[in-house]
């Protein structure tokens, strides 16, 4: 099936790409302000504004890192959290922020919305548990994986090979609630 997928991030495409191998994914970057108060609303507004100009079945995905220690931060300011740093620089502020957290439990959540060009719209939740890490570990994935430590596996999402993520992830398990629809 023919699917755009609402995003300007090729990192978010590829591991789209690689779970729903049995489809065609098609990108467009949304180019909306992400004004929601929440991952869903966000995602819907990505998958609304491509599906109204391409007139094709849409997913979108917004998702982040919550930190219990920073009251669920950076959460849905996951990607604008210290604007224009690279991510070793965010992900190095992160462990400055967590240096005497005694709690370091963190989720990552994917908000996936599908929506059809007959206005029918969907959305799904899926969240990987895990800790912050003390150091930057690997270099796979992207954004905040290589301090984001999975105890199941003893590493960090940095560490695993992308076949490994793509099994776990927050946005595998949203991606897995949302093909009953598709
Ligand atoms: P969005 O494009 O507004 O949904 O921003 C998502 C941001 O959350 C990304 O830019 C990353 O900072 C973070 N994020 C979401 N998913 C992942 C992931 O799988 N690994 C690492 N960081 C992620």
């Amino acid at each position: 099936m023919k699917i755009f997928f609402a995003s300007g991030n090729a990192d978010k495409l590829r591991e789209v790409r690689e779970i729903l191998s049995e489809h065609e994914i098609f990108a467009m970057d949304p180019q909306i302000v992400e004004d929601g108060q929440t991952f869903a609303q966000n995602a819907l507004k990505k998958a609304t504004a491509v599906m109204q100009k391409t007139g094709c079945i849409t997913l979108a995905d917004d998702s982040g890192l919550e930190i219990n220690f920073l009251n669920g931060a950076p959460g849905i300011f996951s990607a604008r959290f210290l604007q224009n740093a690279s991510y070793t620089e965010k992900c190095n502020e992160i462990l400055k922020m967590m240096n005497d957290a005694r709690d370091r439990t963190a989720r990552f959540v994917s908000a996936i919305a599908l929506v059809f060009p007959d206005s029918r719209k969907f959305i799904e939740h899926g969240y990987l548990n895990g800790f912050i890490a003390d150091k930057i570990c690997g270099d796979g994935g992207f954004g905040y994986d290589p301090i984001f430590y999975v105890p199941e596996y003893k590493m960090t999402i940095g560490e695993m090979s992308a076949p490994l993520k793509n099994k776990i992830s927050h946005r595998r398990c949203a991606l897995n609630l949302i093909k009953k629809y598709l």
